[in-house]
């Protein structure tokens, strides 16, 4: 896997976001009318039980900016607002509180309005988030105002100004790939102009070669900390596999300091799929990773109702603990040996690992009980470890 990229550090509320160590962190983003404030608490607090670290929510009208304040003081994460076009509703969102804005300056369109926006941010010193998306980019020849200077940031490099970075990519086809990424450069120029670097960006499309293209593309030319998505990525099923293969893809490339996988469903999906990838590539620990045979004709334990049983156990289980549930002698025991707790069936009997010893072996009736047991053994042994 790459090295992380390194990027300015930003901070939304207490969460620090981008730098050299901190985690890539996971966002959501509520699915409810932000006006109704009791709902939208209810929905962002299963998803902070959940681990969610960052909540945005829409702020389409006045009445949702107003339910700002409320909102933050039933929560504990910090909170976004989105915001589109109405620079009055930034303004508010700022002054009723809330930890970040995710807006297009573009979209905006008057420079003084945008002026007053990012005065505010500064003053509140909360970040703005830059959010090109392919199902919204302003037509070619719209953008193009010149990024005037070149910025350094300390531990990244010196960067090009906006022709420069353009005429690094392919000039004899403009892709949609190019338009995305020069309308990211020609929205972060409009704030840099200002005096204003409190900047995160996100560069979403629903297709993955795209998004991914266009994140490897702006890499190298900003030094500001990437959220990333694969957006409208489709249902929990289809958009999990979806934004597992772009986020995966650029997070092994060391690209994204923040993510959210765009789901249509329930939200907490959104959270648990975003921390699997994490854990997939080793950013991030939360919980136990269960390896689990797929089962075959070999398997000589039911191995399919033990792994359900299993994963519904450890769903309570806080402690990041690899546990490997298999079926037979062939994989089995080498899979069992290698993860912190391991079971593999043999016979109509298991034999249960820990730390790739044998600790027992324990009639087929008995196996889930054996494994509960030395899970919760090993949960207290890492709490003891730590106190
Ligand atoms: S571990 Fe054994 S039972 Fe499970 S899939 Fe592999 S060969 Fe089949």
């Amino acid at each position: 896997m790459a090295k992380r990229r390194i990027t300015k550090q930003i901070s939304v509320g207490g969460v620090k976001i981008g730098g050299r160590d901190n985690p890539v962190i996971v966002q959501s983003m509520t699915t409810g009318d932000t006006r109704d404030v009791k709902t939208s608490i209810a929905e962002i607090k299963t998803l902070e039980d959940e681990g969610c670290e960052i909540i945005r929510v829409a702020v389409p009208d006045m009445e949702a900016a107003d339910a700002i304040p409320a909102i933050k003081s039933g929560i504990n994460i910090p909170l976004i607002a989105d915001i589109h076009f109405h620079y009055e509703l930034a303004l508010a969102s700022v002054k009723n509180g809330v930890d970040g804005l995710r807006l297009n300056p573009g979209n905006i369109r008057d420079a003084d309005k945008v002026r007053e926006i990012t005065e505010a941010a500064k003053k509140a010193q909360i970040p703005i988030r830059i959010g090109v998306n392919f199902g919204s980019l302003p037509p070619v020849g719209k953008i193009g105002a010149s990024r005037g200077g070149r910025r350094v940031v300390d531990g990244v490099n010196d960067l090009p100004t906006i022709a420069e970075a353009i005429a690094r990519g392919d000039d004899d086809a403009y892709t949609v790939v190019d338009h995305m990424v020069a309308t990211a450069l020609w929205e972060i120029s409009v704030l840099e102009d200002l005096d204003f670097d409190d900047i995160k960006i996100s560069l979403k499309a629903f297709d993955v070669e795209t998004t991914v293209e266009a994140y490897r593309k702006l890499a190298p030319l900003v030094p500001y900390p990437f959220h990333l998505g694969i957006t409208e990525s489709g249902t929990v099923t289809t958009g999990s596999i979806r934004s597992s293969v772009g986020l995966g893809v650029l997070l092994y490339d060391g690209l994204g300091d923040t993510i959210r996988v765009s789901l249509a469903g329930d939200s907490r999906e959104e959270v648990k799929t975003g921390y699997e990838i994490l854990k997939s590539l080793k950013l991030r620990d939360k919980g136990p990773i269960m390896i689990a045979c797929p089962s075959c004709g070999r398997a000589d334990v039911d191995v399919l109702a033990l792994t359900n049983s299993v994963e519904k156990f450890i769903k309570e289980v806080k402690t990041p603990l690899k546990i490997a549930v298999m079926g037979c002698e062939v994989n089995g025991p080498g899979e069992a040996k290698d993860a912190d707790i391991g079971i593999a069936g043999g016979n109509g009997r298991a034999v249960i690992f820990r730390k790739g010893a044998k600790t027992k072996i324990v009639a087929e009736a008995d196996m889930l009980d054996a494994l509960m047991q030395e899970v919760r053994a090993a949960e207290a042994e890492m709490a003891e470890s730590q106190a």
